[in-house]
């Protein structure tokens, strides 16, 4: 019998990474720790070439097999990755037999925050391209599934977490964007050299000719100028630079050797914030290093409004603005979140804590929040570290529900309600688009009832 392929993790890209690899025939356990529903074509998919779903540690369950394929989910410090490593077996991930099974032209994209929304922007900006283009990854399908179908002179845009860079062994992509890099997933890197380390991974495999798009103005992202194989391209919103991406006077400026051109201007978009403008100077570069021409680069701009649960504005309920950032799930996104507005703030935060440094968000919270509503796990040492900070109106609260309540019961006009925790939510939700999709209900709610 063959050896077999063992794909660690039931989920979206596991059952994608089975897929693929059983319809090349190969023997493919499809392992979990616990029982997972699997689908049934797929069941007969693997049994075809010899494969199995095992669900639990089995003795033996290593013995003949060639290589471990990691959900994103799985660590290399679990400890069957361990033994596996320890018995020579080569141990990767999605991306990489994604990138096995593909031929063409990749942007890849990473970094802390702002990988969903600059990969969608790309996305966007690559399909005015006269070619197949898809964007995959993090996002929706699995990143085997999408390329399968894909041409080899077509364009991926795929957007990579640090989990999935972990295990990348050839992968390369041509245009790689890092946008930042704070503190997050510190509970299964450990350090933060170790996570930046599994984001540079996305620059590895670069031949001189790809280029690097890095943020000039992170300080940690601009220590890896030196390290980049391939061409480096900063971008700024800071600073202008003689060459690269930048913003002048609301201008967003691409200068790259004989080119010097304005895309548009920070007034023709529909997202706002800082944070966005550095999302849109990364697309920017590129789809300009992908051949986009620049008219498309601009009409993708004017035309975006922005992905769902970023800062996703909601309702106006008696002049109050509700805002939705149920994917600030770490400090630093609540943090732009924060600087996006004026001030005024009603904000609801908390959740799972991921044990991160307070201390800038609550300098921040005390400047632009006038009340803070607290809710779920993390809810303690969220009002301690604010009060430390000397923000005066705490209010703690057990639901969603009576935390959009009380914001409505407060908020006047020109305050505007903002729901962005800094936390995960799997402590109350099954994931921030849950968390999200409860807090636009109760707010609709508010709305339909004021309306009566
Ligand atoms: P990711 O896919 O990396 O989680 P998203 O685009 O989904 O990024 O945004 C996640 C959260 O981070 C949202 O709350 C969003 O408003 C915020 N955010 C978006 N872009 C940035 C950025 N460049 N820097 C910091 N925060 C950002």
């Amino acid at each position: 019998m063959s050896k077999a392929v063992l794909v660690y993790g039931i989920g979206i890209s596991g059952c994608g990474a089975a897929d693929i690899l059983a319809r090349q025939g190969k023997r493919v356990l499809l392992y979990n720790d616990a029982g997972h529903e699997v689908d049934a074509d797929l069941k007969e998919l693997l049994a075809k070439s010899g494969g199995q779903i095992v669900i639990g540690k089995k003795e033996g369950l290593l013995d003949d097999v060639e290589e471990v394929i990691l959900s994103p989910g799985i660590s290399m410090e679990n400890p069957l990755v361990q033994e596996a490593l320890n018995r020579g077996i080569n141990v990767t991930g999605e991306a990489e037999l994604a990138y096995r099974n593909y031929n063409g032209h990749i942007v890849g994209i990473t970094g802390t925050n702002g990988k969903t929304t600059t990969t969608i922007l790309i996305g966007e900006m690559l399909a005015t391209l006269p070619c197949v283009t898809k964007v995959g990854g993090n996002i929706g399908m699995a990143l085997t599934k999408e390329v399968e179908t894909m041409p080899e002179n077509s364009w991926l845009a795929a957007e990579l977490s640090s989990f999935q860079l972990e295990t990348v062994q050839n992968f390369r992509a041509e245009i790689a964007v890092i946008l930042n890099l704070t503190p997050d997933h510190l509970t299964r890197h450990h350090t933060m050299e170790a996570y930046g380390a599994a984001k540079c991974n996305i620059f590895k495999n670069q031949h001189p000719e790809d280029v690097t798009l890095l943020n000039f103005d992170d300080p940690v992202v601009k220590s890896w100028g030196g390290l980049v194989p391939g061409r480096l391209c900063w971008f700024s919103r800071r600073e202008v630079l003689p060459q690269g991406i930048y913003m002048q006077n609301g201008n967003f400026v691409i200068a790259w050797n004989d080119t010097k051109e304005v895309i548009c201007n920070r007034k023709d978009l529909q997202i706002f914030g800082g944070h966005n403008e550095e999302n849109v100077l990364a697309a920017i570069g590129a789809a300009f290093f992908a051949g986009v021409e620049p008219c498309n680069i601009a009409e993708v701009l004017k035309n975006f409004k922005g992905v769902e649960h970023r800062i996703e504005y909601t309702a106006t309920i008696n002049g109050v603005r509700y805002y939705n950032d149920s994917k600030a799930t770490n400090t630093d996104s609540t943090i732009k979140a924060l600087e996006a507005f004026d001030g005024h703030l009603i904000l609801i935060a908390g959740g799972r804590d991921k044990l991160t440094p307070l201390e800038e968000m609550m300098q921040l919270v005390k400047t632009k929040v006038d009340t803070l509503i607290l809710l779920g796990e993390a809810a303690e040492r969220f009002k301690e570290a604010a009060e430390k900070a000397g923000v005066s109106d705490i209010r703690m609260v057990t639901s969603m529900k009576e935390a959009v309540e009380l914001a409505y019961k407060t908020a006047v006009k020109p305050q505007t309600v903002l729901l962005s925790p800094a936390c995960a939510s799997f402590d109350m939700f099954t994931g921030f688009p849950e968390r999200g999709r409860c807090f636009k209900q109760i707010v609709a709610e508010l709305s339909a009832a004021e309306e009566k």
